[in-house]
């Protein structure tokens, strides 16, 4: 069959490092005979919301919806357009719409790349985060009482649902079941949040019953953050709601060195709706027109989009070829100034499309 891309670099970087991605898949499709059919999309980006004053056509889900994925590169340029609308009016609308409920994030540290963390090697870090992507916290449930008064009220509702939170353990337990460890760690904070945290470990529990060959463990999100920090290698899978992903998801790339490699998905596990593939760094405006931004985090998107779509074997080809590149080091391999090398964006890209064609 032939897998419909759309293709969407949106701001900054986006345009830089996205071309690098498809060139790398390209290079994917042609080692493992896929048929990709990418189709280019000029909206999602400031330029496109100065010319129409939105960010998305009228009928950006009929076009989308029949995607078999989206490639995305960063949306944002805050000089030109305020944050709240380029998000809200575009990834946001496509993580809701589209259900995305899974975010994705792999915390591995790469060869060739140094640790924050002192003394960390390439092994020592290899874990997902999977956070929930659609409520939970980030619920515009709520509201504001006596504003402007010395007796002002404020109150913002966390709203889970059982439906919405078994199928994001439902993942994480058969992600776990698939890794060597099947280990999946809960972050929690049910000594704080009296309500909505117990119960959240009543559906861990609960699930876990079906899942007996999973060694199960949880923490509290405080000390769960700082054993990221201090003994990252305990991790295998770690499943949190909407806020305690966010901040673990950020902080987990973070012990495996330069944001420019990370990469992240956004999914529909049933395949209902496209998911969407995008690099954890943003558009990065200070380094944008330069030609120096690392191309890794969209490259290794994408090889997580060839896992999505059920190729594994091309995905993997890609993830060596990347570490293939990384562990050449600066004097060999043409590596960005953020991995300490004085390569470009495309000079880096095509190393990595060339690794995966003599893979
Ligand atoms: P967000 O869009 O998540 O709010 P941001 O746009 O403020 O984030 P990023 O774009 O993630 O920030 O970039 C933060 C910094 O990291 C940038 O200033 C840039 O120098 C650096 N950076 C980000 N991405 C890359 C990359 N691919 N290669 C090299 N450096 C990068
Ligand atoms: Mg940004």
């Amino acid at each position: 069959m032939t897998y419909k891309i759309a293709v969407i670099p949106g701001d900054g970087i986006g345009n830089e490092v996205v071309p690098q991605g498809v060139r790398a898949l390209e290079a994917a499709a042609r080692r493992f005979d896929l048929s990709l059919d990418f189709i280019d999309c000029d909206f999602a980006s400031c330029d496109y919301y100065e010319r129409h004053g939105r960010m998305l056509p009228d009928d950006w889900r009929e076009q989308l919806g029949t995607m078999d994925a989206l490639f995305f590169g960063a949306v944002g340029m805050p000089e030109r357009v305020p944050d709240h609308i380029t998000l809200w009016g575009s990834l946001l609308q496509f993580r809701r719409v589209f259900d995305q409920y899974i975010n994705l994030r792999p915390c591995r540290l790469m060869p060739g790349i140094k640790s924050p963390l002192a003394g960390r090697k390439p092994g020592d870090i290899d874990f997902y985060v999977v956070r929930e992507n659609t409520e939970g916290e980030y619920s515009s449930v709520g509201g504001k009482m006596f504003e402007g008064t010395e007796r002002e009220v404020v109150i913002q509702e966390t709203v889970m649902s059982r439906t919405g939170v078994d199928r994001v353990l439902k993942f994480a337990f058969e992600l776990a079941m698939t890794r060597p460890r099947r280990k999946l760690t809960s972050a929690t904070k049910s000594n704080g949040i009296s309500i909505t945290m117990p119960w959240w470990d009543e559906r861990v529990a609960e699930m876990a019953g079906h899942y007996p060959e999973i060694s199960l463990d949880k923490f509290h999100i405080d000390i769960l953050a700082a054993n990221f920090v201090l003994h990252p290698d305990w991790f295998d899978v770690v499943v949190a709601s909407n806020l305690f992903g966010d901040i673990l998801s950020d902080l987990g790339p973070a012990c495996t060195g330069t944001i420019g490699v990370a990469p992240s998905a956004n999914i529909n596990p049933e395949k209902t709706f496209p998911s969407l593939f995008e690099p954890v760094h943003g558009s990065a405006p200070d380094i944008f027109g330069k030609g120096i931004a690392n191309p890794i985090g969209q490259i290794w998107s994408a090889a997580m989009m060839l896992e999505h779509l059920g190729h594994q074997d091309a995905a993997d080809a890609v993830v060596r070829a990347i570490e293939k590149v990384l562990a050449a080091g600066p004097d060999e391999a043409p590596l960005t100034p953020d991995l300490g090398g004085r390569g470009i964006t495309d000079e880096l890209g095509n190393a990595i499309a060339n690794a995966i064609k003599a893979s």
